[in-house]
Parts: structure tokens; sequence; C-alpha cells
């Protein structure tokens, strides 16, 4: 199994995500573009409380979390996190506690936003909610989270962190060196080479995961980071440090050079978790050719940049899509979605 990821299989990891989520051909998307075969790797179809990419990255963090004995996990996140929601669902399905730190990230004051959606589906699973007034401030949460974690041990309970800002092994990346490994061997027995992938980048683990993952397994194939939190002056440096964190975390060498690190941030603005011309015809296109559930935040613009490259790409090229979920969302955003319905064409 180890082609070349180190200790990865012996990290300790709580298995919950399903192995290996479909790799569909998206031949009306095709149409639509016009020239290379399409395909998605569809993480969208987890198995817990909607599924999502956080699924692959919860197994690192809990695995951790279960090895030091925790009985309760706090995370930070967007109101709307899918990170926060799974986070949940995995308490619930092993019995543990969670604890929810909503951060300001987004200034919307609509109802929706805060009860529908994540939210809801997070008060389905049991969490406890707590809120943040801030968005931007990394370090700032991750204090507060630690703050809470003392509450709780004072009150007899084994608290884990999971934590935000950098400087922290980022566990969760390894999910997706996984992910590399179960693509690969999916492409290689359908006989396919694909010539991209293309990926979200936010806080990076995915990216970095993946593409560390791949380079590690020695396919130099082009991974493109679709930027949905920042800018990619600021994440690309972010990429390279997260390549390098993995490449400590498996004791492996870095496979990852710098020019590896592709990001475009052409489908952010305004900014994130807000809705932009490009972003809501993927998502009209992706629902109405091939029935597939993408979010305003992340997978909907995933998919702007996918198009994007789909469009601009020769015929007998293909490309692969990784659809990382945030399927909730889409009721948080109704309104927003129903007001961009009505936006002039793109
Ligand atoms: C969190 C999230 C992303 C971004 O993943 P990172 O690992 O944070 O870069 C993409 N898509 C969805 C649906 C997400 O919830």
């Amino acid at each position: 199994m180890n082609r070349g990821l180190g200790r990865l299989d012996d990290l300790p990891r709580v298995r919950l995500a399903t192995d290996p989520t479909p790799l569909d051909r998206l031949e009306n998307l095709e149409q639509l573009v016009g020239g290379p075969r399409l395909y998605a790797k569809r993480d969208d179809c987890q198995p817990l409380a909607f599924g999502g990419n956080k699924m692959r990255q919860l197994e690192f963090y809990f695995g951790a979390a279960r090895a030091q004995g925790a009985d309760t996990v706090l995370i930070t996140g967007a109101v709307q996190s899918n990170f926060c929601r799974l986070c949940a669902a995995f308490a619930a399905k092993l019995g543990m506690q969670c604890h929810i730190q909503q951060e300001e990230r987004v200034a919307k004051d609509d109802p929706l936003y805060r009860t529908s959606g994540n939210v809801l589906v997070e008060r389905l699973l049991g969490a406890e909610l707590h809120s943040y007034p801030h968005g931007e401030d990394e370090a700032g949460a991750d204090a507060r989270l630690e703050e809470l974690a003392a509450e709780l041990r004072a009150q007899g309970r084994s608290p884990y962190v999971i934590h935000l800002a950098p400087g922290h092994p980022p566990l969760g990346a390894l999910g997706y060196a996984v992910a590399a490994r179960e693509l690969v061997g999916q492409l290689d027995d359908l006989g396919i080479e694909p010539d991209a992938y293309v990926v979200p980048s936010g806080s990076g683990a995915t990216h970095a995961g993946f593409l560390f993952g791949l380079r590690a397994l020695g396919r130099e194939t082009p991974v493109l980071g679709v930027c949905v939190r920042r800018g990619a002056d600021l994440q690309a440096p972010r990429l390279v440090t997260r390549c390098g964190e993995i490449a400590e975390l498996l004791d492996l060498e870095n496979p990852v050079a710098e020019a590896d690190v592709q990001v475009t941030d052409a489908f952010l603005a305004p900014g994130y978790g807000q809705l932009n011309s490009a972003t809501r015809d993927a998502i009209l296109a992706g629902a109405s050719h091939e029935a597939l559930m993408l979010d305003p935040v992340y997978s909907g613009k995933t998919m702007a940049g996918f198009l994007d490259r789909a469009r601009q790409a020769a015929s007998g090229e293909t490309l692969v899509f990784l659809h990382t979920g945030g399927t909730p969302a889409l009721f948080a955003y109704a309104n927003t979605l129903a007001e961009a319905a009505a936006w002039d064409g793109a």
C-alpha cells in the first residue's frame, strides 16, 4: 500500500469515509463546453450528514483525538462551515461531545444564513454552538478555543482542539494524500492519464494534501487550485509551507516544488463566502446538466474555475474536477441564489 507515502498508513485514523468515492464522467458538461473529456471525483458523496471533503480530513483529527483519550472535540469556522458540521457528525457517530465556535467571516444578517444549512444540521447532531465576533483572526479564534478547552478540562472532560491557524501539524491534509492515491488507482484502472486536476484551495489542506500525494506517488499532472478564501499572493506561499509540514509529518522528502503550486483567484471576488456571476452560472450549469449540487462558497467557485479551464482545453484533453461537497450551504444561501438568478448575464 505504501507506495511512496511514508508513514501515512501508520498514523492514527478513524475510518468513517467511503473508500473509494465515485468517479463520474460529465458527458453533458462536455457537450456544453465542447472539447475535453471531463470527470468529477465525488467526495460530496461521503456517507455522514451530507458528506464533503472534511470527512477525509477528520479521519486523521479524530484518530489523534482518540489516541489521546479525548471525549470532546472543539473546532472553529465560519457560521456555515462544512468542517464544523462534519466534526459534529464524527462526534455523534463516535459518542463524543462537539463544541463549535462560529466566526463572523461573512457579513450576512440573513436569518437563513444563521439558522439553516450547516447550522441546522449541527443542532440536530447535538453540537454546542459558541460565537466569536471576528472573522479574520485565526490565532485569536484558536486562543478562544483553548480557553473553552480549559473550562471543559476543569469540568472533568478530556478535550481535543482542532486548530485553525498555521503552525499546527496539518493532519487533515493527510486525508487528501489518501484521496490522491485512491483517485490515481481509479484512473489507472480506466487507463486514463488526466491533463489536469482542478481543486478548491481554502485552508489549503485539500489542495496541499492532494498535490503532495500525487507528487509523492511520482505523478506530475498539474493541479490547479481555485482560491476560495484569500488571494493567490497569500495562498501560494501558504501551500508551500503546508507541503513542507506534510513532509515532516510523513517523514519524507518534500516532493513538491514551488513551481508545482498553481493557484488562481479569478473566481474569488467579492470575497470568501460571497457569490459572483461566474459562480452562479457554474452552480446552474452543474445542476441543470449533471444534477451536481454545488455551493456558492467552495464547490461552485471551483466549478467556475474548472469550466473556465475546460473552455481553454484542446479536444483530447482530460480534466478532473474534485467535488468537495458543501451541499447544506445551498439552503443557507437560498435568498442569495434567488437574487442572483435575476442578475444580468455574467
Ligand atoms: C472546506 C471546504 C473546501 C476547502 O478545503 P480546504 O481543505 O480548507 O482548502 C472546499 N470545499 C468545501 C465544500 C469545503 O467545505
